[in-house]
């Protein structure tokens, strides 16, 4: 399905709860949110309904977001029941448990947020004692055989002193890692991330490892070779290196609102579809509506018409 800019749009991120078991400075704002009522938020069955749907429209790429999508109950189940390639970003604190069964039940690939190896650093920026816990869900997650990636926001005075023995865990590890940068929505404006190019000098990353302009991946990230070793390290850059022109991705929060873009409150309320009897066509006639005015790109640092939900709401 294309929007209205030309754009191939094939990759829904999903959140499927608006809570989570950590307490990310740049994510979750101190006072904690309202959070959503079980009524509110999707069944599994309604889930799988607009994948279905969403399927036909040549949507053939899920990934399972949150807050964090382990705390959802019966998850497993979830990735069992929809009909495409689904994978999940999770922040692994409770991976070690699930691994296996997520497996079985068919994920693709996980990619586990890791933003410090230094404990005292993660209870600062998370509000909880759980470096542990996610060091083995990665581990559990690679025994299990699901494709494990890192995604780490470096946040200047905070983190930014570990990015080089990060990239040594990567590699001992056998894990691609990216460093994302940070964008200023809710509470995360009030950190300063860094620029990719900024990390790329220090790590002495030549361009002549990259490919020019390219991508290996169908995703906004850009890699570069570790040195002697298979894995990568790759960077998605929406501050300084802007890839809206190539977004083709969309997003369905837990309650059943489709957001065309991470920045703006753009979309349809498709749990009202869905709970007044709509049938599929209508559905389908919203979705393709709505990614019609998908908006062509990020304005961060110009905030009019920005969403006022939190990243924890959105699922980045
Ligand atoms: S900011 Fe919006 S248009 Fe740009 S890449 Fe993200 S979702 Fe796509």
């Amino acid at each position: 399905m294309t929007d209205g800019c030309g754009r191939e749009i094939e990759y829904l991120r999903l959140s499927v709860t608006d809570k989570c078991n950590l307490r990310c400075k740049y994510c979750m704002p101190e006072e904690g949110i309202r959070h959503l009522l079980h009524t509110d938020v999707l069944s599994f069955e309604e889930i799988q309904r607009l994948v279905g749907i969403m399927k036909g429209l040549g949507i053939g790429k899920m990934r399972l977001t949150g807050g964090e999508p382990l705390v959802r109950k019966g998850v497993v189940s979830l990735v069992d029941m929809l009909p495409c390639d689904v994978y999940m970003t999770t922040n692994g604190c409770m991976l070690s448990e699930y691994a296996r069964a997520l497996k079985e039940a068919g994920l693709r690939g996980v990619n586990v947020s890791l933003d410090t190896l230094d404990a005292a650093r993660f209870k600062e920026l998370t509000g909880r004692d759980e470096l542990g816990r996610v060091l083995e869900g990665i581990d559990a997650a690679a025994d299990a055989g699901i494709p494990v990636k890192l995604n780490c926001v470096p946040i200047r005075g905070v983190n930014d002193g570990e990015i080089e023995e990060l990239c040594d865990f990567a590699r001992r590890s056998s894990f691609d890692i990216r460093f994302i940068e940070l964008m200023p929505i809710g509470c995360a404006s009030a950190h300063t991330g860094i620029p990719s190019d900024e990390i790329i000098e220090r790590l002495g990353l030549t361009p002549s490892e990259s490919p020019s302009d390219g991508r290996l991946s169908s995703g906004p990230a850009k890699y570069y070779r570790q040195e002697g070793s298979g894995t990568r390290i790759g960077f998605i850059s929406p501050m300084s290196q802007k890839f809206c022109d190539t977004c083709n991705r969309i997003r369905l929060t837990a309650d059943g609102f489709l957001k065309t873009c991470l920045q703006y409150s753009n979309g349809t309320d498709l749990r009202l579809l869905l709970r007044s009897g709509a049938d599929n066509d209508t559905i389908r006639r919203a979705i393709e509506s709505a990614v019609g005015y998908k908006p062509p790109a990020h304005s961060f640092g110009n905030d009019s018409g920005s969403d006022t939900r939190r990243m924890v709401q959105i699922g980045g």
